[in-house]
């Protein structure tokens, strides 16, 4: 049973992290990345220590021609009884997709906080994303895989601006009758700040509680570390990131990209808060996966040196 919301333990010494790289970070780039480098990016992550990634998202491969190998790219996950494969759905079309190909252990749905966003990326109406997102819980659990839900948008929107925090808190309510494994706050345009994190998290989480909280931020506007730091803080124990700092939105030009997994680990690592990933690793994979987009990667770790020194250890 969960503690009383009062006496939540804000202190932790862990954190899990998703890696999101082989969707989030893909989905908008001009590159079209092979289905060999997409599994070979999943195999690295696996050996830097990722337990949970997001595999693919199943959408219309038209709007989304990133992902349009998603069934192949399932076909050829490594078999692994220790890692949970995210497919990510926006209609029951693309949960059932997502069931068939029988690798995907967990499906994510989304719901947009705004009118405006949620028309513009899937065609529906914010309150319709939210029930949307619940039946997609609900076939996950039905065929016996786990779901969570994503509130995107939830700290801003490029089409109607300021996204109010009460407006969240009823969609995150809402999603919660689902019962989800859990329910993740995301700076889809990456506008967000670590104060007003840090209040949203804070009410979210004691409204949804037992039901834990996941963010996922990207660092448009630089605010990435600091919104990420705010929100562990707040409470969040889950949290979302892109090897390299991939991941542009649609909507959001310019993009930096998602908060990098190697620039969060750091800054977690250092801070004595535990992600069981392997920086080394990380930067080691970033360097490969920067020769497979032909471009150096947004993250800042990957570029800097190895701190502290091999020789003073
Ligand atoms: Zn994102």
């Amino acid at each position: 049973m969960a503690e009383p919301n009062s006496s939540y333990d804000l202190c932790t010494n862990s954190v899990e992290m998703v890696e999101v790289g082989p969707r989030d970070g893909l989905q908008n780039e001009a590159l079209a990345v092979s289905t060999a480098d997409k599994l070979e990016l999943i195999r690295r992550s696996l050996a830097a220590g990722v337990r949970r990634i997001e595999a693919a998202s199943f959408v219309n491969p038209r709007a989304v021609p990133q992902m349009a190998d998603a069934e192949a790219v399932c076909a050829g996950l490594p078999e692994r009884g220790d890692v949970t494969y995210i497919g990510l759905v926006l209609n029951r079309r693309g949960a059932e997709r997502a069931i068939a190909t029988g690798r995907i252990d967990q499906l994510g749905a989304v719901a947009v906080a705004t009118d405006g966003f949620a028309m513009a990326n899937q065609g529906q109406t914010s309150d319709g994303s939210v029930e949307v997102s619940q039946e997609i819980v609900a076939l996950a659990r039905a065929a016996g895989l786990t779901g969570q839900a994503t509130i995107s948008a939830a700290f801003g929107c490029p089409f109607e601006g300021e996204v109010g925090e009460d407006r969240v808190l009823a969609m995150a309510l809402a999603l919660a009758k689902a019962d989800p494994l859990e329910i993740a706050l995301a700076d889809t345009i990456g506008v967000g700040d670590p104060g007003r994190v840090q209040r949203l998290v804070t009410s979210v989480r004691e409204a949804i509680a037992p039901i834990p909280v996941r963010v996922h931020f990207h660092n448009t506007r630089g605010t990435g570390l600091a919104n990420v730091w705010a929100a562990v803080q707040a409470g969040a124990r889950v949290v979302d990131a892109s090897l390299g700092g991939l991941g542009g939105c649609p909507f959001a030009p310019g993009a930096a990209g998602n908060v990098a997994t190697e620039d969060v680990v750091y800054m977690l690592e250092r801070a004595g808060i535990a992600t069981g990933l392997d920086l080394a690793a990380l930067v080691e994979t970033n360097r490969w996966f920067a020769g497979v987009m032909g471009k150096e990667l947004p993250a800042m770790v990957a570029k800097a040196r190895a701190f502290p020194p091999a020789s003073a250890k």
